[in-house]
């Protein structure tokens, strides 16, 4: 929707683009803005300390809303709150032919290997 600038739920290209989505403390006087992410700060202690701020986008007619991080590079994986899926590594494998194939995969400090019966789609 803030790239195509046309609501996905009902068309309408009046939107609105929130730069930072509310936050309060105990009082609206509090204010400061929404961040997303409640990480383990450090290596080994239970500090905590929040990131990613919350921007939106708003369409005027239906109220429909979608979020977005500002900043998600200041979101990292701490292992408690936060993980990473997915990865680095390839979706789509093409291999040269027909067959059995052992592969290992090496990203980073990390490593894999899977068997695949492949064939020729
Ligand atoms: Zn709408």
């Amino acid at each position: 929707m803030r790239k195509s600038e046309i609501c996905l739920k009902c068309s309408n290209n009046q939107l609105l683009h929130v730069g930072a989505v509310a936050d309060t403390g105990r009082s609206d006087k509090e204010m400061r803005p929404m961040l997303l992410a409640l990480m383990i700060m450090g290596y080994g202690s239970e500090q905590l300390t929040r990131a990613g701020q919350l921007t939106a986008v708003v369409c005027r007619k239906c109220g429909y809303t979608e979020f977005y991080v500002a900043d998600p590079e200041s979101i990292t994986p701490d292992g408690k709150y936060v993980h990473e899926i997915g990865g680095p590594g390839p979706s789509i494998i093409d291999l040269p032919s027909a067959g059995c194939w052992h592969m290992t995969l090496n990203w980073g400090a990390q490593h894999d290997s899977l068997s695949l019966d492949y064939v020729k789609p």
